[in-house]
């Protein structure tokens, strides 16, 4: 499954191959920019104006200039569905760099680079009745990871290590405290209670957290926005990770210690469905 032929440019609509990079690019030299992905279910985006929020705000949080205001883009990110007439599940990946100049640490003063794709992605049906292992590690990344940068070294090893070991994701912690997944969010249910670690600069704040958060409390669920420590994960009754594409993912093993019976769980699965429901997709049917 290939990127669809046009892409979004600061100039506008062009075809895939038009688009070239000079080797001295902030974003090629020093991951000098910030990044989205957003999720499109059958041809139309799903929560698009919480992610081009969190795209200016991460570009605010770096002094950097999005070439678009905030309701261009959202055009011209329709405009680009449109073009390339994208009917299934697909996810479109958009990033803004500093631009291309000579390579110096200090802000060169060119145009932001920017450029979005839109590719095929089919929902991971069979992970999310299933669920996944994980593995625990530890975060070593900056003290703004709120901020949705390029800089993704970190996330990548830990990622890498994950797959190494046959598991989907690598749960993060500093110290003892669990923050998220290398590309996700992290919670847990013990108890009938739903934790998460609240949104402070030590995780990226998640556009289907908020969701899963807002679905909980109509769910009459209880909710802490509480840290929480390894140790406390490893007894919790369900877990689950959420992200755009992962949507609502249940974690059935952490470092080969069983999640609960080992099975998703019966809060997860009802958080499973409200959440197809609140994106407008069919039902699966999670057994
Ligand atoms: N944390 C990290 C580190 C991520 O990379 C992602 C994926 N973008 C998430 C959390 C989940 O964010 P979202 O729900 O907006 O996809």
């Amino acid at each position: 499954m290939s990127v669809y032929s046009h892409v979004l440019t600061q100039d506008g609509i062009i075809p895939k191959e038009s688009l070239l990079y000079p080797f001295e690019e902030r974003g090629l030299q020093f991951g000098d920019g910030v990044y989205e992905v957003i999720r499109i279910y059958q041809g139309s985006f799903d929560l698009l104006e919480e992610h081009i929020d969190r795209l200016y705000r991460s570009a605010d949080a770096i002094r950097l200039k999005v070439p678009f205001i905030k309701t261009e883009l959202i055009a011209a990110l329709q405009k680009l569905t449109a073009t390339n007439d994208v009917r299934t599940d697909a996810k479109l990946y958009l990033q803004i760099t500093r631009g291309s100049a000579t390579r110096e640490h200090s802000f060169p003063d060119v145009p932001s680079n920017f450029y979005a794709y839109i590719e095929p992605s089919n929902r991971p049906v069979s992970s999310l009745q299933h669920g996944v292992r994980a593995i625990l590690a530890d975060d070593i990344r900056w003290d703004l990871c709120y901020i949705k940068s390029l800089n993704l070294l970190p996330n990548i090893l830990a990622k890498q290590t994950a797959k190494e070991k046959g598991a989907y994701e690598a749960i993060l912690h500093k110290q003892d405290t669990v923050t998220e997944g290398s590309s996700s969010n992290v919670f847990m249910i013990k108890d009938d209670i739903l934790y998460t670690h609240p949104a402070t600069v030590n995780i990226l704040h998640g556009c289907v957290r908020a969701r899963v958060l807002e679905l909980a409390q109509q769910a009459g669920l209880q909710v802490k926005e509480t840290a929480f420590r390894v140790e406390n994960l490893l007894q919790a009754d369900e877990v689950f990770i959420t992200s755009t594409t992962s949507e609502i993912m249940p974690i059935i093993e952490i470092d080969a210690k069983q999640v609960g019976n080992g099975k998703p769980g019966s809060i997860t699965r009802i958080l499973q469905r409200a959440y197809e429901k609140a994106c407008g997709i069919h039902v699966t049917a999670f057994a």
